[in-house]
């Protein structure tokens, strides 16, 4: 009988890389591969590249570097090790990433990976295959579903792409040209993932796209859905218990996403609306389409349907004319707003997007003194946010054993990571904990609901209402 072969897939960047790496397993499983966690034993690596920021794509060089005198010790075993450079990357480079690598076998898109097969063996037979087309059929269509162990393997979480690529072109970002236009699945593809998943245990689910509420997919009754129609329908899934989705683009608030939030218990009340920046001027320079007006506009329909609604952001800092008083802008929104979390960048020049021409730029020592100000702002607004639930009983999704023997970890609404000890049984379920402590961002507590009454509801729907004793941020 043929050896399983091993693969070892290492994901940069967004977690719509994340849930290619799982599709891409789930490709290469019915071809014999099998996964490993060490790149040295395995016989395809595959790097699964990010592009957003030119710290990200300068990884892949060095990991190349790496991988170049693994291969050549599996060479002197007398075994054959496949490199393949898939992602963001491999779109926007293409051929050039075989030429500053050649230890590089395979470079394949994002939107090509179900060929993956097909190109490994033409890279066995003429050296190297390359595809970064944008291909016309859809690769959702050729990607085989994960197989039940799997998804049980995968925990009781999991992300869903309903969309991507984006026709926002904004100034300073390459996902338009490394992902393409904007495309969202047909609704029935999404149920029947969503179904699956459920039907294996998850009891969570993200629903991901670069632009994931400009979502406009085929309906079930053959229009167009939006994104909020799309969890209405979502939520009657039997097992399904949360629904999340990310990343939003404020642009894009309708209103059937502004009922889900105010209809539907399973979307949780904690939204990634990134704004870039406070300055209405950098905002216009940036081409993000909306201004800080708007923005606080779309907050407050959200806080109109939900107080309890909190939310996390994105923020650039440094971008091409940013002068301190546009960065003093982004410290007072930020202060305005009153976040959960946010995520803030150096802005990097990428090359072929339009920002990159522009000549007013940021000192590398204002771009780092500025990022460490908007930090310690976000940090203390974290801060306070975690140290609110103190005190209060919160529902907290389980996801599985934690590190410490006899302990249970899993999510708040809001995504904090909440530790109780309790039998692994509680997995899969929502229940109420008393948050008692705040280890840094984690909350430590204890299930504010006997025992008996868990061993009195089996199955894994949970039988607590959302309590949400504690206020957004
Ligand atoms: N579509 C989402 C939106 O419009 O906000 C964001 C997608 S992007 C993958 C994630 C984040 O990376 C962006 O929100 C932005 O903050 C950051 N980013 C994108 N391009 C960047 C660049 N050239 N330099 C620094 N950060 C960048
Ligand atoms: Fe990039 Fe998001 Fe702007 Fe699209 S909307 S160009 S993904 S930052």
């Amino acid at each position: 009988m043929k050896l399983p072969r091993k693969l070892h897939i290492k994901s940069y960047g967004c977690q719509m890389n994340v849930y290619d790496a799982q599709r891409m397993v789930d490709t290469l499983g019915p071809h014999g591969f099998v996964d490993t966690a060490s790149p040295d034993e395995a016989d395809l690596v595959i790097l699964n590249t990010c592009h957003i920021r030119e710290k990200a794509s300068e990884k892949v060089y060095s990991e190349l570097g790496r991988l170049r005198v693994m291969k050549a010790e599996a060479a002197r075993q007398g075994r054959r090790m496949n490199i393949a450079v898939a992602g963001c990357v491999a779109q926007a480079e293409g051929s050039e990433i075989i030429h500053r690598a050649p230890v590089v076998d395979v470079v394949v898109g994002p939107q090509s990976y179900h060929h993956l097969p097909e190109l490994l063996a033409r890279a066995e037979k003429d050296g190297h295959a390359l595809e970064t087309e944008f291909p016309a059929e859809d690769k959702f269509a050729f990607l085989p579903p994960p197989k039940p162990d799997v998804i049980r393997s995968r925990g009781i979480s999991s992300f869903v792409t309903i969309q991507e690529g984006c026709d926002k072109f904004c100034t300073f970002c390459v996902v338009p040209y490394t992902r393409g236009a904007e495309v969202s699945r047909p609704v029935a593809k999404i149920v029947d993932d969503v179904k699956r998943l459920a039907d294996h245990g998850v009891r969570e689910i993200t629903l991901i796209g670069q632009n994931v509420n400009a979502y406009h997919g085929e309906g079930l009754d053959g229009r167009t859905w939006p994104l909020g129609t799309l969890l209405q329908h979502l939520a009657g899934i039997p097992g399904i218990i949360r629904l999340r989705y990310s990343t939003s683009h404020p642009c894009d608030v309708d209103e059937t996403l502004i009922e889900a939030h105010r209809d539907i218990p399973a979307v949780m009340p904690f939204v990634h609306l990134p704004v870039q920046s406070g300055s209405d001027r950098i905002l216009a320079a940036m081409n993000r389409k909306h201004t800080t007006g708007d923005y606080r506009r779309a907050i407050d329909r959200f806080r109109a349907v939900g107080q309890h609604i909190a939310f996390s952001s994105d923020f650039i800092v440094g971008f091409p004319g940013e002068t301190e008083e546009d960065f003093r802008a982004t410290l007072a929104l930020v202060t305005q707003i009153g976040y959960a979390g946010a995520y803030s960048f150096k802005y990097s020049p990428r090359p072929g997007t339009p920002a990159a021409e522009m000549r007013e730029i940021v000192s590398a020592e204002e771009m780092d003194e500025r990022l460490a100000r908007l930090q310690e702002l976000i940090d203390s607004q974290q801060s306070a946010f975690n140290k609110a639930s103190i005190g209060t009983i919160v529902d907290v999704l389980f996801e599985r054993a934690a590190r410490n023997p006899g302990q249970i970890v899993g999510r708040t609404a809001y995504l904090q990571p909440a530790h109780v000890m309790a039998p692994e049984a509680i997995i899969g379920q929502v229940l109420p904990v008393r948050i008692e402590s705040l280890e840094r961002y984690s909350l430590l507590g204890e299930l504010a609901a006997p025992l008996p009454t868990l061993a009195a509801a089996p199955g894994t729907q949970p039988v607590i209402n959302p309590s949400d004793t504690r206020m957004g941020a």
